[in-house]
């Protein structure tokens, strides 16, 4: 699953968040706006174990097969 980093535009917080695929609403964990800009992260996109795949959760995608 992949990990995103966001900064909210509001009040200047960072922080992290899981994406759940379909789940677009993210929302600031201190002023609760959903201002935020999604920082690039390197740390979920660098899974790489036989047994987890953050496009499909493992072994039903061409990247993990
Ligand atoms: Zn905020």
């Amino acid at each position: 699953m992949p990990i995103y980093e966001y900064r909210c535009s509001s009040c200047g917080t960072e922080f992290e968040e899981f994406i759940k695929r379909g789940a677009e609403s993210v929302r600031c964990p201190r002023c609760s706006s959903a201002e935020v800009e999604r920082k690039l992260s390197l740390f979920g996109l660098k899974a790489s174990g036989s047994s987890s795949c953050s496009t499909c959760s493992g072994g039903r995608c061409s990247t993990c097969k």
